[in-house]
């Protein structure tokens, strides 16, 4: 199927600009751009964008979904796939809604729901050929980009070909079946790829270690002072992969 995918040359914030162009997609368009300049992040962060030198990617979801609370976890999936497929890198998902390679953070996801509208936006920052100097200038010494990770990369390039490849194959292959029956169809490979599973985590209101995640997208940890706690996506930020 043909998903509309636009492409602006700068843009304040993809995930904004989709939100107030809701009309401008069908089933599962796109908007992407290589400079943004007001990035967010969950939970009231900043996301640091980086001019010209990452991909800023806002899907809209217009389907009625059973578990929205799980797109994060669905989003990081298919993007840590992608990146697979373009690049042969393995990225791991620290829970719900980062990408890390080597253990550094190079796609962070933000997904938020106009209910008004029926509609769902993913976004997806991905960092590009940002150099290390960048992230250590940023105040982000966990920054990586496919640049320091090695990949030879050209952001303009890569760019309509990462965002081309989320949109298709990518989200077309699984939301269908995602609306109807949520996460879990997709756990086991989400597992597969979560860094925190076996690993002692931290969040607002204790620690422990991360044991699985459950068919509700929540990690199941096993709380070192009240035992077993799950923990919804969006309650807290874990720390400690
Ligand atoms: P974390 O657990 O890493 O704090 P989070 O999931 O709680 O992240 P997010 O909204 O996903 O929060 O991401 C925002 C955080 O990501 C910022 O607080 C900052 O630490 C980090 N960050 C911001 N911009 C970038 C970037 N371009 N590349 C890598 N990391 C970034």
């Amino acid at each position: 199927m043909n998903h509309p995918l636009i492409y602006l040359p700068s843009v304040d914030n993809t995930n904004t600009w989709a939100k107030e162009h809701l009309d401008r997609f069908g089933a599962l368009g796109a908007v992407y751009s290589t400079s943004q300049t007001a990035g967010r992040g969950r939970l009231g962060r900043t996301w640091v964008n980086a001019a010209g030198q990452a991909l800023y990617y806002s899907c809209v979801v217009h389907e009625d979904l059973v578990q929205p609370e799980t797109l994060p976890l669905l989003s990081c999936l298919v993007t840590a796939k992608v990146l697979h497929g373009l690049y042969g890198i393995d990225c791991r998902i620290k829970w719900p809604n980062d990408l890390l390679l080597d253990g550094k953070k190079i796609v962070g996801i933000l997904c938020e729901g106009v209910p008004d509208k029926g509609a769902w936006i993913l976004g997806i920052g991905i960092n590009l050929a940002q150099p290390q100097s960048y992230f250590d200038a940023a105040g982000l010494p966990n920054g990586a980009s496919l640049l320091t990770s090695g990949v030879p990369v050209c952001a303009e390039r890569d760019a309509d070909v990462l965002a081309a490849g989320l949109t298709e194959p990518g989200f077309s292959a699984v939301i269908p079946r995602f609306a109807r029956e949520g996460i879990a169809p997709f756990l086991s490979d989400y597992r597969t790829h979560c860094v925190n599973l076996g690993r002692h985590v931290s969040y607002d209101g204790g620690e422990g270690t991360a044991l699985d995640v459950d068919t509700d997208g929540r990690l199941v940890v096993c709380d070192d002072a009240t035992g077993e706690r799950r923990i919804f996506t969006g309650e807290v930020s874990v720390r400690g992969v």
